[in-house]
């Protein structure tokens, strides 16, 4: 069984897991009808449209 040879440092360690953070997708699209900032393949929490017409009822 494959072992490491070294200990890897609590430096070395909490640097890599610092990177998580960085994971996190920005938003990087915009509703077609309102213009709101929304995640792409998602519907829109201002106006309830996807794809271009409405799914949602949003009061
Ligand atoms: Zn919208």
């Amino acid at each position: 069984m494959a072992v490491p040879k070294r200990k890897m440092s609590r430096s070395r360690t909490r640097h890599r897991k610092a990177q998580w953070l960085r994971t996190a997708a920005p938003t990087n699209a915009n509703c077609k009808r309102c213009k709101a900032p929304v995640r792409p393949h998602t519907v829109c929490g201002t106006c309830g449209a996807y794809g271009g017409r409405t799914v949602l009822e949003v009061e």
